[in-house]
């Protein structure tokens, strides 16, 4: 039988800040049967002066490393899901689900800065899977939440800055075999120990570029707050020009550059595979 064809999609932070935001999402993925591995951000900015599920999980963690106990800190992340939950009519379990999970890693060893702050950073996508896979069965489709260690997305023990091991690309193929909409958590996976370890931050790009490689997609979408790569920073020139179309090795080293709209690490598991990638609002 011949392949069949796959997309990998990737949402970013802002796509996932409100329940508005992740029905937009769904309607995406809904909208091609194709795209069937997607990779969600922790929730970011639902407004200007707004702050990120991640942010909010780092000062949790800071706090709590700092007092033994962070109990508002936690509270303002839990809030966060809670109002999502509540857009999205789903049931109040999966906030106790979110709240529960948060104070489980709170209770794991503090003596590792490093480990124990990834351990809190990951919370933010794992959640955020778990409720786009929630949403998604709600609504009657056939949806899954992937757990990372459960898929074998194996890195190095570098906290905050991992590096994917080889071996993940075998482990991850198998993912094809899975039906129905898989919804991976961007940003993190496991080392050989069984830690949890985090990409450098933005890294759940490279989390969809893995995926990509892996499962031999067609394409890896990256949707993200910007119609395209631009020759200038939107924020600061308006209206720059779009780039319609750049090589693996221009948008890398615009990434180095400080080009932020990909994760500088994104492109070398695509690269490999030749797999085309395609920046998308
Ligand atoms: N949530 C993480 C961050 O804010 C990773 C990501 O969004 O790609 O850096």
């Amino acid at each position: 039988m011949g392949a069949v064809e796959m997309k990998v999609a990737k949402f970013g932070g802002t796509s996932l800040a409100t329940a508005e935001q992740i029905k937009k999402v769904c309607d995406i993925i809904l909208a091609d049967s194709e795209r069937r591995l997607v990779v969600v951000s922790a929730p970011g900015k639902r407004f200007k002066e707004d702050i990120k599920v991640t942010d909010l999980l780092i000062n949790l963690a800071e706090k709590y490393m700092e007092n033994g106990s962070a109990e508002d800190e936690l509270k303002a992340v839990v809030e966060r899901y809670a109002e999502i939950a509540q857009g999205l009519n789903l049931s109040e379990d999966i906030v106790r689900v979110v709240e529960e999970d948060l104070r489980q890693r709170l209770g794991a060893l503090t003596d590792n800065k490093a480990k124990f702050m990834d351990l809190l950073k990951a919370a933010g996508e794992d959640n955020s899977a778990k409720v786009v896979a929630e949403y998604l069965c709600s609504i009657g489709k056939e949806a899954v939440y992937i757990s990372p260690m459960d898929a074998g997305l194996l890195l190095s023990d570098e906290f905050g800055n991992a590096r994917v091991l080889p071996q993940s690309y075998d482990n991850l193929a198998k993912l094809k075999n899975i039906e129905g909409i898989m919804i991976f958590p961007g940003f993190f996976g496991f080392s050989p120990n069984g830690d949890v370890v985090t990409f450098s931050r933005g890294g759940s790009d490279v989390t969809g570029s893995i995926l990509a490689s892996a499962v031999g997609a067609s394409v890896y979408e990256n949707f993200t707050d910007v119609d395209s790569v631009y020759v200038a920073n939107p924020n600061i020139v308006k209206n720059p020009v779009g780039i319609p179309c750049i090589t693996y090795r221009e948008m890398r080293e615009l990434s180095y550059a400080g080009f932020s709209v990909l994760h500088e690490e994104t492109l070398e598991p695509v690269y490999r595979k030749g797999i085309p990638v395609n920046i998308r609002n």
